[in-house]
């Protein structure tokens, strides 16, 4: 549905979300923080949906993926070979008028003083010239306040992948392709968080680093790459023969599971927008980013007046440059031993074992220059690199998808939110709101009523239902004010089923309705008559 304002409708949704206990201002007893938020009991429920929900399609449904918890605070040596204490900056201004600080491209329009979910126009002074400002948050760890100390709160959830790269394939029996994932806080000192929790400076990510075969490895093994259009939209790593897929293969297949990611929890894929990067756009060592939007309320229109969507998650194919960068900032090699890769070369002609090795030594050279080794050492570290990969020895290239779980709590709320008109208790015509969120990530997946409170057999009959439920899924219970108010109370917070227990429940009206209860669907409103005994397993199969 078209909205006419989409302004309205975030407004809407920013208070749903705090009336409900989705989503409250961090600190709001003393005036908030500007960039922060804490999740309701509702908030806390969705999110957590979410993130197992990720873990368990990323990693418990596959072979190829293990697990991963590392610390917040790490080595101040992993973010500087990571390229984020000198790199890791926006341009900032600071306006010699109202003395604000803003992103230099984002001086149009920043979020309200008084309320941050809304954006104003920004003041019209004189700007200074843009400044890097990096947005890692600085900590110093021990007692000593000196230098020495300083360490950074993470900005990103991927650096702990790579430095326990070597830890995780010695002790996961993984061999390379495989990936590892992990989930957790992130934080970044945003000049201008804005649009509500949509860019805040603490966050979650979930994230994905999957590791792969450099080209030269897949060719030498199975004698050609299978090129990117051979990865039929419909074929799912499991089952398939990926021996011979590239890193542009895994590139488009990566993109192709997230976007299924998120149609499998609600989000349909015209909601959605995959933006490949322009050339320009690239970061120097990255091959390929693919960008999924989400077409969220506050994006900006194109000139057809569609919403242009703005980031959920990011998937880049970053070739060995992480592996690489801790390689030679640690002196701990992150290379891997392929024993199908030792055993092809031999069989190889001699040229295209030298085709396969120059290409590979060009690549390693580009990289080592790149990164500023002197042009007599990159020819002897990309030699030797080379020459490894005869042997079966390389650093792995990695396809990275990296999400957001804060963002994408926002999209589902932004999805889910719809008002439609439904008859109120005297059968008069209401409008009513709804949250339509897909059964998996709904915060409370069935809600259990007594008809009456002031009948004990009803009250008693109700509670076990709820104690049969509870075990398996999230259950609420409700016993207080009219059945009509309680359903309304629940679809405004998208729990997508409601069992009543009522007198025919008990048997009143006749044997055939004994031990049966009313099960009421959220979006369509109808009601059917099921069996006590019935109920857990129907529900079990429309929630998962
Ligand atoms: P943006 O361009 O919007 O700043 P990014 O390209 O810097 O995002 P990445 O570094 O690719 O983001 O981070 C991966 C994911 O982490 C993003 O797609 C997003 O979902 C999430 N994320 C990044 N920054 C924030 C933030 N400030 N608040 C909430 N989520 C964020």
């Amino acid at each position: 549905m078209a909205e006419a304002n989409t302004g309205d409708r975030m407004e809407k949704i920013v208070s749903l979300c705090k009336r409900r206990g989705f989503i409250f201002q961090s600190s709001e007893i003393y005036g908030g923080i500007n960039g922060f938020w804490d999740y309701g009991p509702l908030g806390t429920e969705l999110k957590r949906n979410i993130r197992d929900y990720w873990w368990h399609t990323m990693t418990r449904q596959r072979e190829d993926v293990a697990g991963l918890d590392a610390t917040i605070i790490m080595h101040p040596q992993i973010w500087k070979a990571s390229g984020h204490v000198d790199t890791f900056s926006d341009p900032m201004v600071d306006c010699k008028t109202c003395k604000g600080r803003f992103r230099a491209d984002q001086t149009a329009e920043i979020p309200c003083p008084q309320k941050p979910s809304k954006m104003v126009s920004a003041c019209h002074g004189e700007k200074t010239a843009p400044r890097a400002f990096n947005l890692m948050f600085q900590t110093c760890v021990g007692p000593v306040q000196d230098d020495s100390a300083i360490a950074y709160l993470r900005p990103e959830t991927a650096q702990a992948i790579f430095a326990q790269f070597k830890n995780i394939l010695e002790t996961s029996r993984q061999k390379v392709p495989f990936g590892i994932a992990q989930v957790g806080k992130a934080f970044r000192n945003e000049v201008t968080p804005r649009n509500f929790t949509f860019r805040s400076r603490e966050f979650e990510q979930m994230e994905l680093e999957f590791f792969i075969r450099p080209d030269e490895a897949v060719e030498a093994i199975a004698g050609h790459l299978a090129s990117a259009a051979d990865i039929g939209q419909c074929q799912t790593a499991l089952g398939n023969d990926q021996t011979d897929w590239g890193w542009e293969a895994w590139h488009k297949y990566w993109v192709e599971e997230r976007i299924r990611f998120y149609e499998s929890i609600g989000l349909p894929r015209q909601t959605l927008v995959e933006y490949w990067q322009k050339p320009e756009e690239l970061a120097h060592y990255a091959r390929a980013t693919v960008d999924i939007l989400y077409k969220f309320p506050f994006s900006k229109r194109d000139a057809q007046g569609e919403l242009m969507g703005e980031e959920l998650e990011g998937i880049a194919a970053r070739s060995d440059f992480d592996l690489s960068q801790h390689q030679r900032s640690s002196g701990k090699s992150m290379t891997v031993f392929d024993e199908e890769l030792k055993a092809a070369w031999p069989k190889l002609e001699p040229a295209k074992q030298a085709e396969l090795k120059e290409r590979y030594y060009q690549n390693r050279l580009q990289y080592l220059s790149k990164t500023g080794e002197a042009p007599d050492k990159a020819e002897k570290l990309a030699r030797e690199d080379a020459e490894a990969l005869t042997k079966g020895y390389y650093l792995p290239h990695v396809i990275e998808p990296s999400a957001g779980a804060d963002r994408l709590a926002l999209a589902l709320i932004c999805n889910a939110y719809s008002e439609d008109q439904a008859p109120d208790e005297k059968g008069k015509l209401e409008t009513r709101v709804v949250l339509r969120f897909h059964p998996r990530i709904a915060p409370i997946k069935v809600a259990v009523f007594p008809l009456l409170k002031n009948k004990p057999e009803l009250v008693k009959k109700a509670r076990e239902v709820r104690d049969l439920l509870r075990p398996w899924m999230n259950v609420f219970y409700d016993e207080a004010g009219a059945i009509g108010r309680r359903y309304r109370r629940q679809d405004e917070i998208g729990t997508p089923f409601g069992v009543t227990i009522d007198f025919d429940t008990l048997g009143e009206k006749g044997p055939e309705l004994k031990d049966t209860v009313t099960l009421r669907d959220r979006d369509t409103m109808q009601q059917e008559r099921v069996k006590i005994s019935e109920l857990l397993p129907l529900l079990l199969g429309r929630i998962r």
